[in-house]
């Protein structure tokens, strides 16, 4: 079967129950945040250039940030510029770009022509997503460090998939959708950081929702256009740069619109731009730093992402936008980074360029205090239930981590250094639900990203109250580390709250619940409590067993 055909098939059948509670929460949030920056994107000259070049005919859809309707295609088009042209919309890692602006425009044109149901947008929106991700993971990052855009030459497959959904194709008529759009796939990254970008995504979106009509009115294509000796992938990546079990490996187990879910964006610049951003506004409303006061500052990104953000001298408003130098010394000048900071000369400010002669862009150096090497140990559990107590307890030094009795206290990933080579790490707690969806989607991003990417990564600690274990988010965490083989010690905390029936009896069906995986020699299980130090000897000798392996 080709690779066309395995994803059309899971296109084609997936149906709403396979949708999570999370998955729809999230495709609604990623809906209201594209139509919010499409709407303000409507009145960039991108967009309003768009519209005059185009002057549509009236049709169905309508023309975001406009009374004026269009034809679906043209719609899909223009929209699509609109959502992307700010460097506002949503983003997604295993793509490596903006997962929502080329399906949207075009998914959403469609529906408007059908008159279709909310929850078949949402259904044919989530297995768009998932098709661009998926053919992500296969592909990157090699196809977005050679230059490819990946928002549009796989954003187009996002858009053809939902499209092809919405239509409610069959399988060989969804195959027939993804092999036209490997045809129209385009975009390359010489053009970012000028009108270039946001026109790959218009393109992208409106080539997916146009091989979808044409799927669905017969026209043909090549089933197997995609693996083909000169086909997508070997001509956008080459031989031995991408892997089609990769692509095929997961199919919403969860949903990636879940996990790792949208990154929304905080600022309206550049993904790669928005971590340094973050820690410059908390760098200067934490110490109230002025300008003056400020000698030099040294930003450092990874390489992959310098290459595209190295702009210490911005042509334009867009060019801006990918300027790690310029929103930097906004962050710094202002206190914040603003849409009106990229809008006509605003990039010119005088202060701001004399800001950014403090910013000393560099690679991040392989050689920092934090690589990819040694052997890790990270602690991950629900929000209060004991983690840093027990990373306290464990290590013998008070005040470590810090202990709380306010849940999601802990909000980035912190390293504790045991020796040179050896470290703990304390992963943020999830499960809070009273933090706001953006920052427990950054959380979760950044922990997904580590925990699947990390090689020095030797166990998961994994903390669960002992008094209400095995929650949702506890299973779902134990599934996804024995699905990658991640070895994994569970500490059922605050035994000390329960009296010695009740911890044998938790203990008890902890191990139950959970024999298999303990049989497999991938889970081991035991009571814990910080204060009365229960289990902090066992605990100690897991954590060395690890380090010696
Ligand atoms: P975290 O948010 O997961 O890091 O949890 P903390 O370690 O900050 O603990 C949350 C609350 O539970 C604090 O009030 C701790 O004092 C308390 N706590 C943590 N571990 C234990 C334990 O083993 N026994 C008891 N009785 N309380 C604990």
């Amino acid at each position: 079967m080709t690779l066309a055909r395995e994803l059309a098939e899971r296109i084609s059948t997936t149906s709403y129950d396979q949708l999570s509670r999370q998955a729809l929460d999230y495709a609604k949030i990623g809906l209201l945040d594209t139509l919010g920056v499409g709407v303000a994107g409507s009145q960039d000259d991108a967009a309003v250039i768009a519209r005059r070049t185009i002057a549509p005919p009236p049709g169905a859809a309508l023309v975001w940030g406009t009374r004026g309707r269009a034809t679906p295609l043209d719609a899909a088009f223009m929209n699509a510029i609109a959502a992307n042209v700010l460097d506002f919309d949503d983003c997604t890692d295993n793509l490596g770009g903006h997962p929502s602006a080329p399906v949207l425009p075009a998914l959403l044109a469609l529906a408007e022509q059908l008159g279709a149901r909310g929850r078949d947008v949402l259904i044919a929106y989530v297995v768009g997503f998932e098709t661009e991700t998926q053919l992500g993971r296969g592909v990157n990052f090699y196809h977005y460090e050679k230059g490819w855009h990946p928002t549009a030459t796989l954003g187009v497959f996002g858009a053809g998939a939902a499209c092809a959904r919405l239509l409610a194709l069959d399988v060989e008529r969804t195959t027939c959708a993804l092999s036209l759009c490997a045809s129209m796939a385009a975009g390359i990254k010489s053009n970012l950081g000028s009108m270039g970008k946001p026109l790959h995504i218009g393109q992208a979106s409106r080539s997916g929702l146009l091989a979808a009509r044409l799927a669905a009115e017969g026209f043909t294509g090549n089933a197997d256009a995609l693996e083909h000796h000169q086909g997508f992938l070997e001509l956008f990546n080459g031989p031995g740069n991408y892997s089609i079990e990769r692509i095929l490996e997961k199919w919403g187990t969860p949903w990636d619109i879940e996990m790792p879910g949208i990154a929304i964006k905080q600022y309206p610049c550049c993904l790669s731009t928005q971590s340094a951003v973050d820690l410059m506004l908390r760098l200067v409303r934490e110490q109230n730093l002025r300008p003056d006061q400020v000698a030099r500052v040294h930003s450092k990104t990874s390489s992959r992402r310098l290459d595209h953000t190295n702009r210490p001298q911005p042509r334009s408003a867009l060019d801006a936008k990918l300027s790690i130098q310029y929103v930097l010394a906004r962050a710094l000048t202002d206190r914040c980074v603003a849409l009106e900071h990229f809008e006509g000369d605003a990039y010119r400010n005088p202060a701001a360029k004399q800001a950014m002669e403090l910013i000393h862009a560099t690679a991040a150096d392989p050689d920092s205090p934090l690589p990819d090497m040694g052997a890790e140990i990270a602690f991950i559990g629900r929000s209060n239930a004991g983690k840093s107590s027990a990373l306290n307890a464990i290590t013998g030094v008070k005040g470590l981590a810090r202990v709380s009795q306010t849940p999601g206290r802990t909000q980035m990933i912190n390293l504790f250094s045991l020796d040179e080579s050896h470290r703990l790490v304390d992963l943020p707690g999830y499960g809070y639900a009273k933090a706001p969806l953006s920052v427990q989607t950054k959380w979760r991003v950044m922990t997904a990203d580590y925990l699947e990417h990390r090689a020095a990564l030797k166990g998961l600690v994994l903390i669960m109250d002992s008094r209400h274990p095995l929650q949702e988010a506890d299973k779902e965490l134990i599934d996804w580390s024995t699905d990658f083989s991640l070895k994994l010690h569970i500490l059922l905390t605050k035994a000390d709250k329960l009296n010695h029936s009740a911890q044998q009896k938790t203990l008890q069906t902890v191990c139950r619940a959970l024999r298999d995986v303990i049989d497999a020699g991938l889970v081991s299980v035991q009571l814990f409590s910080a204060p009365k130090r229960i289990g902090v000897d066992e605990a100690r000798e897991q954590l060395a067993q690890w380090f010696r392996d």
